[in-house]
């Protein structure tokens, strides 16, 4: 998961190679907006996209790897289609208004199969969806099966429409990260870990948790401030995002104390992981106000099905083998024992 920390520095990125493709799939995977249902707020904007530019369809359109996801479709009973190279994929490649008066009399569309078969798509109309960061998700469009042009003024709706699909999508992020250091917050940690222990019970698969506490935090605040305490937290942070892949969902638990959830991660994994967090934080330099901070966590590991049977349960077995981990000197990561999951009556997750 890539932090786009909110109110970082905006740049223009434009699609140039495969590693500005993989950091804009990285932005859009992480506003956490693929696979979600429909939301009558995005379904408001494309009904009014639909009305004011006088076109049978409108979509919210995000750019995945291999499909084109629709948030949002107004007028076609469509979730996503296998295309990302269709027209939206296009659309992103513009700063502005893409436009395609008629798709036959086009050579990049002409012979596309959502063309010249069902539903025959004629025009075209997007406005790409911009982050603050400059990567370009996906569009907002219009779509017709005629030939058609749009006046100044509906093009200018667009735009504005499509700005406000992007604001809807900025309010998601903003709900669902911690401002100070990017990573999810407490309420999307709660929601994730529930969200993957059903899937592992469905799936018959494994979810780790890692529960992280920054050693001797309070001396930092004490003798250099609460603001440089806030400045290595967020470097802190920096650190446990580049230990993650995709499928983890690495949150700020509260405080100093950082959750990181490993969906697939058995107990032999979540060790080894555990313990490269451990070392990257041990060696790194802690960027805190002038200069920089050696800092040390620790850590406690507990997973599903093995230590409880809801997250929750999880969760709280990961905290008991954390409080050991302090116990037994700081620095160092420990597993929950059985014993422990035990104490701890099931609840539903
Ligand atoms: P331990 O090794 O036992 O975890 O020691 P500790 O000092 O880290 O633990 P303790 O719970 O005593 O103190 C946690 C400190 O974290 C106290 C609080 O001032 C600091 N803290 C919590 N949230 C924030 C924050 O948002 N910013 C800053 N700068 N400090 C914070
Ligand atoms: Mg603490
Ligand atoms: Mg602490």
């Amino acid at each position: 998961m890539t932090v786009e920390r909110p109110g970082a520095a905006a740049q223009p990125r434009h699609l140039t190679s495969g590693a500005e493709e993989s950091a804009r799939l990285s932005a859009l995977r992480s506003y956490c907006v693929l696979e979600t249902g429909r939301e009558s707020r995005f379904d408001d904007l494309t009904c009014l996209a639909s009305t004011i530019c006088e076109t049978p369809v409108s979509l919210v359109s995000l750019v995945d790897t291999n499909r084109l996801f629709f948030k949002s479709a107004h007028g076609v009973d469509l979730r996503e289609v296998p295309y990302p190279d269709f027209f939206c994929g296009h659309a992103i490649r513009q700063r502005d208004l893409f436009v395609v008066p008629d798709a036959n009399e086009d050579a990049r569309f002409a012979k596309h199969p959502l063309v010249v078969d069902s539903p025959r798509v004629r025009f075209y109309a997007g406005a790409p969806l911009i982050t603050p960061h400059g990567y370009r998700l996906g569009t907002l469009c219009v779509i017709d099966f005629v030939p058609r042009q749009l006046q100044p003024k509906q093009l200018e709706m667009l735009r504005t429409l499509g700005r406000q699909v992007m604001c809807q999508l900025e309010l998601n992020l903003q709900a669902m990260r911690d401002p100070l250091t990017g990573l999810y917050n407490r309420r999307q940690l709660e929601e994730g870990l529930h969200r993957e222990v059903l899937r592992a019970r469905r799936l018959g698969g494994t979810v780790g948790v890692m529960a992280i506490d920054v050693d001797h935090f309070k001396r930092v605040n004490d003798t250099l401030g609460h603001e440089v305490g806030d400045r290595a937290l967020r470097g802190i942070a920096d650190e446990l995002a580049s230990c993650v892949r995709e499928e983890d969902i690495a949150c700020r638990a509260g405080g100093e104390e950082f959750v990181i959830i490993l969906p697939g991660t058995g107990k032999t994994a979540l060790r080894s992981r555990a313990e490269a967090v451990r070392r990257t934080i041990e060696q790194a330099q802690i960027l805190a106000g002038e200069g920089t901070l050696k800092l040390t966590v620790s850590i406690g590991l507990a997973s599903f099905p093995a230590y409880g049977d809801s997250g929750q349960a999880v969760l709280r077995a990961a905290d008991v083998a954390l409080y050991k981990a302090k116990a037994a000197g700081r620095n160092r990561v420990t597993m929950c024992t059985p014993g422990v999951a035990r104490s701890f009556p099931a609840q539903v997750a």
